[in-house]
């Protein structure tokens, strides 16, 4: 059996932003399943609905070093989904994790800094009472700093390392600081004082994604081809050399969807049920689809709908997600998009299209996170879209095939491994378009949308299909546990 800690700032469903959040969930709940141990240690936000924690609870306190001083934390225990959690919550009057979200403060690198280093506190009182973490996996650049803050003060004082995996969900946010957020946290000036590695490769600024890198056993990201772009110097981020040097410990694992959780036939969030079969999906769609044009006030009947479900960055193919809207609309189809967006010019971007389209019944734009919408907009739209300029897996894709909704993706990143396009491979799942420009995307449109006019039959069975794949987190979770065993 092993023992493994994953440390993370998200886990689904109660702090979640994005893919981060399932990928902490599922993967946890699927080793659990598999019957070893898994300790998920999570900052405690004061903003998350505690009614999603069971059993939540005190059970201990450790001290860890932050700015000089040495500062009390309470760590929590609870369940969620039955999935062990332990929260940390800072007795420090920053109040690190009561800021209303789990990111945007002005202060998130020192926030996550602390967090890194206290959830390594616990683990290291935990090896001193006889429950090491054999492994710790430690995710994206909040807690990168784990490489090198394990590495420098904690493993030194172990009989027997844990091993360390890092997963790098999103190569855009590298964690850029300065040095003063290391000397705060405490890592030895040798480990970044005239060292390449923690600097980024540019030399402007200590890059943390790159520490946790180097520091690694096993580094992951989250599929198989974008593990292959980013080791060029146009899909890298500005990490390629890097990535070339440990090209050794670096591979891509597909994400799976934890499949109790996306479940259409269980889903809480759909409250009339939902028949999975040739002739009943068909029957739940419609239901979801008239009951969310009622909702919204758009035409009810059975017209082609296209959802998107997303967090509006300029990663996610921005301009093409609102052609798509304009597009769909041309074509005498429905949009739904539920987009979550931090304030700015992409937020102000779509609120004036939710003012161009305020009186429309074609469209409707939710900006904002909504869990319960994002289940029924799966179960009832046609057709899911997915631009993006890059995506490093794309969960919603693989989603939407759960709830019989039709993936519309650009080829990039995950999306090439997880999606094939109906008409040029057998086990087509969706509709895939190359270049990322607006004609590819009204092409690809008019293919889809023909394709759901021309024959209801053939639709279903390919709807069918789609629901069958299994993108469960059963394959994924024993290539993790592959690299845990080493
Ligand atoms: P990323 O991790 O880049 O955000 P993914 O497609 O891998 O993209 O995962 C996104 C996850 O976040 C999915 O579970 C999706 O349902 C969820 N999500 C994104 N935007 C919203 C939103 N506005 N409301 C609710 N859930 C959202």
């Amino acid at each position: 059996m092993v023992h493994v800690a994953q440390i993370a700032v998200e886990v689904s469903p109660f702090a979640k932003v994005g893919g981060l959040g399932d990928v902490i969930h599922g993967l946890g709940l699927k080793l659990q399943e598999l019957g070893h141990q898994v300790s998920t240690i999570i900052p405690f936000y004061s903003h998350i609905d505690r009614r999603e924690l069971n059993d939540l609870h005190p059970i201990d306190e450790v001290e860890s070093f932050y700015n000089g001083q040495m500062h009390k934390n309470r760590i929590w225990t609870a369940h969620s989904h039955k999935l062990k959690l332990f929260l940390i919550e800072p007795l420090h009057t920053h109040r690190f994790f009561e800021r209303g979200a789990i990111y945007g403060s002005h202060d998130d690198t020192d926030r996550f800094l602390y967090f890194s280093r206290a959830a390594l506190t616990l683990l290291h009182k935990w090896e001193k009472k006889g429950n090491q973490a054999n492994v710790i996996h430690y995710h994206d650049w909040h807690s990168a700093a784990v490489g090198p803050l394990y590495r420098s003060l904690f493993q030194p004082q172990e009989t027997r390392p844990s091993r360390l995996i890092f997963t790098i969900h999103n190569f855009a946010y590298q964690g850029c600081c300065g040095i003063d957020c290391l000397e705060r946290v405490g890592l030895p000036p040798e480990f970044y004082q005239n060292s390449k590695d923690m600097w980024g490769d540019d030399y402007n600024c200590i890059n943390l994604l790159k520490s946790g890198i180097v520091y690694a056993d096993k580094v992951t990201t989250v599929s198989p081809n974008h593990a292959e772009e980013v080791l060029t110097r146009e899909g890298g981020h500005g990490l390629h050399k890097t990535l070339l040097r440990f090209k050794n410990k670096f591979s891509g694992i597909l994400n799976g969807i934890d499949y109790e959780y996306w479940n259409p036939e269980t889903d809480p969030f759909l409250k009339e049920g939902f028949k999975k079969g040739i002739t009943e999906t068909p029957h739940s769609k419609l239901h979801y689809k008239e009951m969310l044009q009622k909702r919204f006030g758009l035409e009810v009947g059975d017209i082609p709908l296209v959802a998107c479900v997303t967090r509006l960055v300029p990663q996610k193919g921005i301009e093409l997600i609102q052609h798509a809207i304009h597009y769909t609309l041309q074509k005498q189809g429905q949009f739904i998009l539920s987009g979550s967006c931090a304030p700015g010019e992409i937020q102000k971007q779509f609120e004036s299209l939710g003012h161009l389209y305020r009186n429309s019944r074609s469209v409707h734009l939710k900006l904002a996170y909504n869990e319960e919408l994002t289940h029924q907009i799966f179960a009832a739209s046609d057709f899911f879209v997915v631009p993006s300029l890059f995506e490093p897996c794309g969960l919603t894709p693989l989603i939407a095939l759960r709830y019989g909704s039709i993936p519309i993706v650009r080829q990039t990143g995950g999306l090439s491994d997880s999606i094939k396009d109906v008409e040029q491979s057998p086990e087509g799942n969706g509709f895939v378009f190359r270049n990322y420009n607006t004609k590819d995307l009204e092409k690809v449109f008019d293919r889809a949308l023909s394709k759901w006019t021309r024959d209801k039959d053939l639709w279903n069975q390919f709807v069918d299909h789609g629901m069958d794949i299994d993108n469960s987190w059963s394959k994924p979770a024993l290539s993790y546990l592959k690299l845990y065993k080493g």
